[in-house]
């Protein structure tokens, strides 16, 4: 059994061996296909394709104007990609607390971490559960700063009837080979504007505005670069692989969510376990299925002897020396990076599988 799944269609395949026959491997038409059907399949905003993750979060970060000295307010309890993202840019990362059940940034610590220097905030919606947008962005709004959701784990998910990529200004998704959706590496910034969303396509591709561009007698393309642009775009390979992924998504996503519900039943009251609030305003992505468990190490050891993978996946990251060190007084963050661990819920699992997860843990640690 498998943490983690990666998922290839057979769709994907076809499509992938289309773009390696056609002699046009670049960002083209197959990366608009992925982006058209990502707004159409999902609801996401006005999505602009990208290499990875880490790239959306940078590129997000770019438009929302962040520069070197400005703050920007993140949750500890994430991927290094997410803090990296700010430093890429000269600014500071600002660790704010977690709610200890959930993970995900807590408002009210997001609201006392705001300084005169503060720029955005990066919620993050830890294993696919969506954090407190309205109030989040409210936040914003009042300190007028800028919010980029990391949804690397949410791809799917729901707050309030909108799909997340449908909520804040920016939001970033991943491709990479985990991920629910994978293109090989890849990422997505959805922009809520149309307006946000073309400078993204042109600073996506060393900031060159390829729809204001002509081509001259000589055959170079005439234009000028007013903003810096990066080398972030997603190719056409990449695009094919996650189009033909997105086809069967809805299926996989209706089969974590399956397998959730099974375990939330059978684990509603097991001794030293506690399962994590599902709020009825929103929808979980699953891409984990985490748990707050008493002598974790324990736990992982009892499942390990059955051959079931758990996992805490990442620990706080702000005790990396790059960012600074850690923040001993954030107690939601401290209490959850002790307690929380994952098992596997992916759409990889068979009933057999799911049912010896819950019988393993059932029977204790
Ligand atoms: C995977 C991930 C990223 C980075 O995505 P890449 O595509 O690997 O760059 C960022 N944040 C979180 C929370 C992730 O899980």
């Amino acid at each position: 059994m498998d943490f983690f799944h990666v998922h290839v269609s057979p769709r994907s395949r076809t499509l992938a061996g289309e773009v390696l026959a056609s002699g046009w491997l670049s960002e083209g038409k197959m990366t608009r296909r992925f982006e058209q059907d990502l707004a159409a399949r999902l609801g996401i905003l006005h999505p602009v394709a990208v290499n990875s993750g880490t790239a959306a979060l940078h590129l997000g970060l770019a438009l929302a104007g962040v520069g070197p000295g400005d703050e920007v307010i993140l949750p500890p309890q994430t991927f290094v990609g997410t803090g990296l993202s700010v430093l890429m840019h000269g600014a500071i990362p600002v660790f704010a607390d977690v709610d200890p059940l959930t993970g995900n940034l807590s408002p009210s610590a997001f609201g006392r971490a705001i300084t005169s220097r503060t720029r955005a905030v990066m919620p993050v919606h830890w294993g696919g559960y969506p954090c407190d947008l309205d109030e989040i962005n409210d936040l914003a709004k009042e300190h007028g700063l800028t919010v980029v959701e990391d949804a690397a784990h949410a791809l799917g998910a729901t707050y309030r009837g909108r799909p997340i990529g449908a909520v804040s200004r920016f939001t970033a998704f991943s491709f990479q080979a985990i991920k629910h959706v994978t293109t090989g590496d890849g990422g997505a910034l959805s922009c809520s504007s149309p307006v946000d969303a073309r400078v993204a396509v042109a600073r996506r591709w060393f900031g060159i505005d390829r729809d204001a561009s002509r081509p001259s007698i000589l055959g170079e393309r005439v234009f000028d670069i007013e903003t810096l642009g990066y080398k972030s775009h997603m190719n056409d390979l990449a695009a094919a692989v996650g189009l033909g992924n997105l086809e069967d998504f809805p299926a996989r996503l209706a089969r974590r969510r399956a397998t959730a519900r099974l375990y939330r039943e059978a684990f509603a009251n097991v001794a030293g376990l506690r399962l994590p609030p599902l709020a009825a305003d929103r929808a979980h992505a699953y891409w984990l299925f985490t748990v707050l468990v008493e002598r974790r190490e324990d736990f992982i050891r009892k499942l390990q002897s059955r051959d079931i993978p758990a996992s805490v996946v990442h620990l706080r990251i702000d005790r990396y020396k790059v960012f600074g060190g850690l923040r001993r007084d954030l107690e939601g963050q401290t209490s959850y990076d002790e307690r929380q661990v994952s098992i596997p819920v992916h759409e990889g699992l068979t009933d057999d599988d799911v049912q010896s997860i819950i019988a393993a843990i059932r029977s204790g640690w």
